[in-house]
């Protein structure tokens, strides 16, 4: 009689294992998809960002090209009127400013050529990378699509298991499925049912007194590791 229930309870326990390990993997399933949707946005976000860099570099050349324009404009002015002034003096004061222009304009225009040599390495590494993230980026994107499949393939296995469990429970006495839950909730993980062996409780590996093995014996009722709280029965 009891051997019937304990052979009861341990077709519970696998299905009722193999219930609760479905639903943990369905459980994992949306924060798996939600990290991987952060790397997809990392992703999008690096692109955006090394196309924010050329774009900085290119306003920095145009504005040294606006330099530029305003610096030869002046040596323009400058040298009208050094046609208009009278004085040597004059003439050579604008001159020396007319040279220090020269200098400016020079600078500006080095300046202007390592800018344009930057935005040239910026937008080859870009483009090598912007190639690379989406890559990545598709490949994630397969990954969620594969997660979203097993989603549907779990919750189709979650049901039948539901139905495996619920077959399971009809089977046994209300008493032996209180006993069950019970040691669920204590035990945590399976397994809940452990045959006794050279008297000691297979599921702690700790011994257990005399009468246990005396009271398993005795038929009607189910008896539990004083240790570890499971359900033991006789090898
Ligand atoms: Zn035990």
């Amino acid at each position: 009689m009891l051997d019937a229930v304990i052979q009861k309870l341990m077709a519970l326990q696998e299905c009722d294992a193999r219930r609760d390990n479905i639903q943990s993997q369905l459980e994992r399933i949306p924060i798996e998809i939600a990290r991987t949707e952060q790397k997809i946005s990392q992703e999008k976000e690096a692109i955006e960002a090394a196309k924010k860099t050329i774009l900085e570099l290119e306003v920095r050349r145009k504005d040294i090209d606006i330099e530029i324009k305003q610096a030869e404009e002046q040596t323009g002015r400058y040298k009208n009127q050094q046609l208009q002034v009278k004085k040597n003096e004059e003439y050579q004061a604008l001159q020396h400013e007319i040279n220090d222009m020269g200098l400016k304009i020079s600078d500006l225009e080095d300046s202007e050529i390592g800018i344009m040599l930057e935005i040239d390495e910026a937008t080859d590494l870009a483009k090598k990378e912007e190639e690379e993230r989406n890559q990545s980026i598709k490949e994630l994107k397969t990954l969620i699509s594969k997660r979203e499949q097993h989603r549907e393939e779990f919750q189709s296995e979650l049901e039948s298991a539901d139905s495996a469990v619920k077959s399971a429970t009809a089977e046994l006495d209300e008493e032996s499925l209180r006993v069950f839950q019970y040691v669920k909730m204590k035990a945590k993980r399976p397994p809940f049912i452990v045959p006794l062996e050279d008297q000691k409780c297979t599921g702690c590996y700790l011994r257990v007194p005399n009468e246990v093995k005396t009271d398993i014996l005795k038929a009607g009722k189910l008896v539990r590791c004083i240790n570890c709280g499971r359900i033991l029965y006789s090898a």
